[in-house]
């Protein structure tokens, strides 16, 4: 049984996701983290991102591993290094890729194989994964995504002022809707939640109730 959870940046739906799959006890994707592993291999091996052709390259050479919430990149443990903001601006360029979202695309479904997941990012539920079981599409005013990403920022000790942040996200959205592969979208059968005001329990009871309500409906 699948679930996906899209959105943009800071919409929350990596809590949201990580919550979920534990109060479902199903296992948890996080497709973003692949796309920065991506990112980060560009940036170890000093490939131009912008170099289509070795980009693509870089992502079918590596391998991604997802083990006890560690992210290894062939035998690397990356986890705190894909969080960076070079990584994170790098991620958003090469995911305009088709070659580099083919490949992962082939890992996300790989991961899903018989099993129970709750996968997040941006295409799960329009491109990898069109007949979920169960579709979300979270968003967030932008002010609040990037007053989150400011206290997340705040607690690692890095300084950088809510404006920049914002900027930053409008970008980001923009390469995110705007690519011509997989762009981000909600998928017509997802439901749309606002989370700007909402609290992290408030989504997740969302979420829960949406999921269990389907599955006995099943049995009905
Ligand atoms: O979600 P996260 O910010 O970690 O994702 C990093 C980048 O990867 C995003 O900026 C987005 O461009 C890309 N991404 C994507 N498709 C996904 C997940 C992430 O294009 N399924």
């Amino acid at each position: 049984m699948i679930v996906t959870i899209d959105g943009p940046a800071g919409s929350g739906k990596s809590t949201a996701a990580k919550g979920l799959a534990e109060r479902l006890g199903f296992e948890f994707l996080d497709t973003g983290a692949m796309y920065r592993c991506v990112a980060w291999a560009v940036i170890q091996k000093h490939v131009d991102p912008h170099d289509e052709a070795a980009v693509g390259h870089v992502s079918q050479q590596i391998q991604i591993t997802f083990s006890d919430a560690r992210v290894l990149v062939n035998d690397a443990d990356v986890t705190g290094l894909i969080r960076t903001p070079e990584v994170t601006e790098v991620a958003s360029v090469i995911a305009q890729y088709p070659e580099v979202r083919e490949e992962l695309v082939r890992l996300q479904r790989d991961a899903a194989c018989e099993t129970n997941i709750v996968s997040e990012g941006r295409d799960q539920g329009t491109v990898v994964f069109p007949d979920a079981f169960c579709k979300f599409f979270l968003v967030a005013d932008p002010q609040e995504r990037a007053r989150r990403r400011h206290e997340e920022l705040q607690e690692e000790g890095k300084e950088i002022t809510v404006d920049e942040i914002l900027q930053q996200i409008y970008q980001r959205d923009q390469r995110d809707e705007q690519r011509d592969v997989a762009p981000l979208k909600a998928a017509n059968d997802a439901l749309e939640i606002n989370t700007s005001v909402l609290t992290i329990d408030a989504v997740l009871d969302q979420l829960e109730e949406t999921v269990r309500e389907r599955i006995s409906a099943l049995s009905r």
